[in-house]
C-alpha cells in the first residue's frame, strides 16, 4: 500500500479522480458486470486520458503494486479489478471518431460496443463485435472477438488496424503492421498482457439493415436440430450467421406464453445477404425440422446488437467455461442435450458461436488467436440472480464442461475462461504460446500486466 504522500501526489497528477475505499463512489466504481466478483482495490484511478494511464503504470511498476486495468468490466472472472492494488479504470476514456470515407473508426478504451455500433450505424457501417452491447471494447478485442459478422468479416482482431499502447516502462507506442509488428501480432488475441491500450483503430464494413431473429425448437428435437446445424453451417453462404443456444424461453415478447419457462434449443440467425435468399439458406434445417416458434425479420444492426441487453443486465451472477470445437460427433451432441436438460436457472444457457468462414482464411500464426481451424467457440454459462444460486450454477457448468471437454480442440477462447491456471492459458494459445511468451519478455519482462489470462515472460 503506498504511503499518504504518494497517494496525494498521484491524486494531484491525475486529470481524473482517484478513489479510496472511504470515498463516495468507491463501491459503485468497484462493481463489475458479474456480481459474483467482490474485489476491493486500494485505489481506483478514473483515468481521463493517456497521461493518467502512464501515471498509473509508472506508480504500479515503481512501488510493485498489483495493477488492474478496467475497460467495460464484463470479464467473467473479474480480471479487471485487483484486491489491495491500483486499478486504472478507463471507462471515462470514451472518445470515438467514425471516418465514413476511410471506413474506419477510432475508439477509446472506455467505449462499449453499443457506443461503437450506434455511431457507426448512423453511416450504415459496422465492425465485428460480440452479441451484448454493454460489453467493453478493449477486453473483447484483445481476446479475439466474435459475433454475428464473424463468418463474413472475421474476428474483431482481423479488423483491428492499429492500437496505441502504454507499455510497462511507461512509454507510449503505436502498434500496427509496420510499427512494433510483434506487439501488434500479440495484441490480436493475447489479451491485456502486453500493455494498456488507449486507442483502437478498426476497419468498418457496409452493414445496414439485416434479417435476424431466433428459430426455436422443442428439446425433444434438439439432437436432430444440432446435427443438422453442424452439417449446415460450415458450408453455408457466409452471409448467414447463426449461433446455436440451449436456453429457457423468457417470459416476455416476442415469445408466446405457451413457451414461457420451457427449456428449448434455438438458433439466433443473422442474414447479411439479399432478403429473398434467406429462405433458401435456411431450408436444409428449417424444412427438415419445423420450429415451434420463429421471429425473423428486418432490424437495424445496432438494434440487433442490443437485443439481449435487457435479458442480461449488469448485476447477475455468472460462472462460465468454454472450449473451441472443431467437429461435433453425434455422441457429443447427445451429451450436450442431456446436460442442457438440467439447466439449473432460467438465465443459464449454452452457446456455440461460429468461427469459420473469414476466420479460416487467416493463417493460425498470423495473429495470436490460434484456433482458426475450429468451427465453434462454445460457452456454458451458469447464471443466477442470488448468492444461493452460486453453488448450483458452478456445479452444473463444471459437470457439463467436463463431459464435453474430451470432444473439444483442447483450449478455450480466453474471454470465455474463468481463472483456470497456466496450463489452460497455454491450451488457449497452443502453437502461438511460445511466441507470445517471447513478445511478453520483450515488452513486459517483470510481468507487471499479470491480472489477465496471464502469459508468463519467456526466460531470456
Ligand atoms: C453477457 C456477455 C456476452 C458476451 N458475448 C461475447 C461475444 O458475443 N463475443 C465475444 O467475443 N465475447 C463475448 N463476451 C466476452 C467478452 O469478450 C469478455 O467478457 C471481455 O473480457 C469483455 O471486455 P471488457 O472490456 O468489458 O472487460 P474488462 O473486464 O474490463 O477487462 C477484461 C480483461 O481485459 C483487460 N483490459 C481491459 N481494458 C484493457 C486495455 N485498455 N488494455 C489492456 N488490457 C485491458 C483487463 O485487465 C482484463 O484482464 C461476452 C461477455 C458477457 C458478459
Amino acid at each position: 500500500m503506498p504511503d499518504e504522500n504518494t497517494i496525494q501526489e498521484l491524486a494531484a497528477r491525475l486529470h481524473g479522480q482517484l478513489l479510496r475505499p472511504t470515498d463516495a463512489g468507491y463501491d459503485e466504481a468497484r462493481k463489475l458486470y458479474n456480481a459474483m466478483i467482490d474485489r476491493h482495490p486500494a485505489l481506483i484511478a478514473r483515468c481521463a486520458d493517456e497521461a493518467d494511464v502512464v501515471a498509473c503504470v509508472n506508480l504500479a511498476r515503481e512501488l510493485g503494486l498489483p495493477l488492474g486495468v478496467r475497460g467495460g468490466g464484463h470479464n467473467g472472472p473479474g480480471l479487471a479489478l485487483v484486491d489491495d492494488g491500483l486499478v486504472a479504470d478507463l471507462s471515462g476514456m470514451d472518445a470515438l471518431a467514425v471516418d465514413p470515407a476511410e471506413r474506419t473508426v477510432r475508439v477509446g478504451p472506455g467505449c462499449t460496443w453499443g457506443d461503437v455500433d450506434r455511431a457507426c450505424g448512423e453511416h450504415r457501417l459496422a465492425t465485428v463485435s460480440g452479441i451484448i452491447s454493454t460489453t467493453g471494447v478493449p477486453g473483447l478485442t484483445l481476446g479475439g472477438g466474435h459475433g454475428y459478422l464473424t463468418r463474413k468479416y472475421g474476428l474483431t482482431v482481423d479488423n483491428l488496424l492499429e492500437a496505441e499502447v502504454v507499455l510497462a516502462d511507461g512509454q507510449v507506442v503505436t502498434a500496427n503492421a509496420d510499427d512494433h509488428p510483434d506487439l501488434f501480432w500479440a495484441l490480436r488475441g493475447g489479451g491485456g498482457n502486453f500493455g494498456v491500450v488507449t486507442s483502437f483503430l478498426f476497419r468498418l464494413h457496409k452493414v445496414g439493415e439485416v434479417l435476424a431473429g431466433p428459430s426455436v425448437w422443442s428439446m425433444d428435437d434438439a439432437e436432430a436440430v444440432l446435427r443438422r446445424y453442424r452439417d449446415l453451417l460450415p458450408t453455408a453462404d457466409e452471409n448467414l450467421s447463426g449461433f446455436f443456444a440451449f436456453m429457457t424461453v423468457p417470459p416476455a415478447p416476442p415469445f408466446p406464453e405457451s413457451l414461457h419457462g420451457q427449456k428449448v434449443c434455438a438458433i439466433m440467425w443473422c442474414w447479411l445477404g439479399k432478403p429473398e435468399e434467406l429462405d433458401g439458406a435456411l431450408a436444409p434445417l428449417r424444412d427438415a425440422i419445423a420450429p415451434v416458434f420463429e421471429h425473423i425479420g428486418p432490424i437495424g444492426y445496432p438494434a440487433l446488437q442490443g437485443m439481449f441487453d435487457a435479458l442480461y443486465p449488469p448485476g447477475l451472477r455468472w460462472y462460465w467455461k468454454g472450449d473451441f470445437i472443431r467437429t461435433l460427433p453425434d455422441e457429443a451432441i447427445a451429451l450436450h442435450v442431456a446436460h442442457a436438460r438440467e439447466m439449473p436457472t432460467p438465465l443459464s444457457a449454452v452457446h456455440l458461436f461460429p468461427i469459420d468462414g473469414a476466420v479460416h482464411r487467416v493463417a493460425p500464426d498470423a495473429t495470436a488467436f490460434g484456433y482458426r481451424d475450429c468451427h465453434w467457440s462454445s460457452v456454458i454459462v451458469g447464471v443466477g440472480e442470488r448468492l444461493e444460486d452460486d453453488d448450483v450454477i458452478r456445479d452444473w457448468t463444471r459437470n457439463y464442461w467436463q463431459a464435453l471437454h474430451p470432444y473439444s480442440a483442447g483450449g478455450a477462447y480466453v474471454n470465455f475462461m474463468e481463472d483456470e491456471g497456466e496450463e489452460r492459458v497455454r491450451a488457449a494459445y497452443r502453437g502461438n504460446y511460445d511466441r507470445l511468451a517471447a513478445v511478453k519478455s520483450r515488452y513486459d519482462p517483470a510481468n507487471l500486466f499479470r491480472h489477465n489470462q496471464n502469459i508468463r515472460p519467456a526466460p531470456v
